[in-house]
């Protein structure tokens, strides 16, 4: 058994496949979740039920572990500083800081010259008349925000409902008509070498994403200026671990950067059959200081995300030897839940 345990803070289909690359590595894993149906829990070394502010519990947690990282970027900052204050957090908890925050990221963003949608942050009706020349628009929660939650489509100021009442705060974006959206997965490891995956194209509907593939059908300058904004921005956070960047590309070839996640990425799951080191093992190699290996692409690939009881097919279909399927073992369907993929190599 390697000596390093590796502390995962919550137990979705991210924290599964983590807890399998780490298996793979020997990294032992220990999970903390505040959801006691997490599917990580059939994955991890040991899992632990507990709200995130329960601090015997984190203090149990913290005691067996080396490092810590999270699956997603919804937790409150100041937990993850804490935490940070007894292991190390991977990604640093400052880097979450900005962007979990619509506002603070694409502020970021910009102040290296990097495209974004044109945007304002809102936090009244008078705000969003005063920007009146960004509708069509989108008004997104300024925090908080995952596959689509906590958007709002404005066509024109007559979208605006009389009984909002701005309690949180929002960014508004200018629609942008989508030629095509793409990501760029990179880890970048402490002695700052990183690995950047090629661009992957991306379709989502109804704001999630739906299908992925490599390679992504896109000009030598998008796939080189994807790749090094991407860079750019994992070099500026001083960046340890695997972080996705979410592209747009407009009707005139415009590049601009949607958001960061700043973890694995649903995107780069087919990252698991396409490459000998998968974006799952390359993050756990990061966060726990192993050796970055030379990553080699092993064929085309497409992946696409099963929602809700659509899982119920995939669980009795056979599969050719080129398929492969993913169940996430929810144990609750719900409608649009992801509740597993299928990868598809391609020649
Ligand atoms: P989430 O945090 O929910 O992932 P995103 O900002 O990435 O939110 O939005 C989800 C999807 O909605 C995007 O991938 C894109 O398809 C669509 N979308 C979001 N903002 C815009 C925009 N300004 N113009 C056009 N489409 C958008
Ligand atoms: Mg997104």
């Amino acid at each position: 058994m390697s000596a390093i345990t590796l502390g995962i803070i919550g137990s979705g289909q991210l924290g599964s496949l983590l807890c399998q690359a780490a298996r793979k590595l020997k990294v032992k894993t220990i999970v903390i979740s505040d959801d006691n149906q997490g599917p990580a829990q059939n994955y991890a070394d040991q899992f632990i039920f507990s709200k995130y502010d329960n601090k015997n519990k984190i203090k149990e947690f913290l005691d067996k572990v080396d490092v810590v990282t999270y699956e997603f970027e919804n937790i409150p900052v100041e937990t993850l500083k804490q935490i940070n204050k007894e292991k190390k957090v991977l990604p640093k908890p400052n880097i979450n800081e900005i962007i979990q925050n619509r506002k603070l990221e694409k502020t970021f963003v910009n102040d290296l010259g990097i495209k974004t949608t044109e945007w304002a942050f809102i936090n009244s009706a008078e705000d969003v008349k005063k920007n009146e020349k960004l509708l069509p628009g989108i008004l997104k929660t300024n925090t908080l925000g995952y596959d689509g939650h906590g958007q709002f489509i404005l066509n024109s100021l007559s979208d605006l409902k009389k009984d909002w009442c701005f309690t949180a705060d929002y960014i508004l974006e200018k629609k942008v008509n989508l030629k095509k959206e793409i990501s760029v997965v990179i880890s970048r490891f402490s002695n700052g070498e990183t690995y950047i995956y090629e661009p992957i194209e991306n379709v989502h509907k109804d704001q999630i994403l739906k299908h992925s593939k490599i390679p992504a059908d896109i000009s030598d300058k998008i796939y080189k200026e994807a790749q090094s904004n991407a860079k750019m921005i994992a070099e500026k956070l001083g960046y340890i671990g695997v972080m996705c960047v979410e592209y747009f590309i407009d009707q005139n070839d415009n590049l601009l950067t949607n958001e960061i996640a700043p973890r694995v990425h649903n995107s780069g799951h087919l990252t698991i059959n396409a490459f000998n080191i998968s974006q799952f093992e390359n993050h756990v190699r990061a966060v726990c200081d192993l050796k970055m290996e030379p990553v080699k692409k092993i064929s085309n690939a497409e992946m696409d995300n099963i929602l809700g009881n659509e899982i119920e097919k995939f669980q009795n279909k056979s599969f050719k030897d080129n398929e492969f399927f993913f169940d996430y073992k929810k144990k609750e369907i719900k409608d649009k839940r992801k509740m597993g993929h299928l990868t598809i190599l391609k020649s």
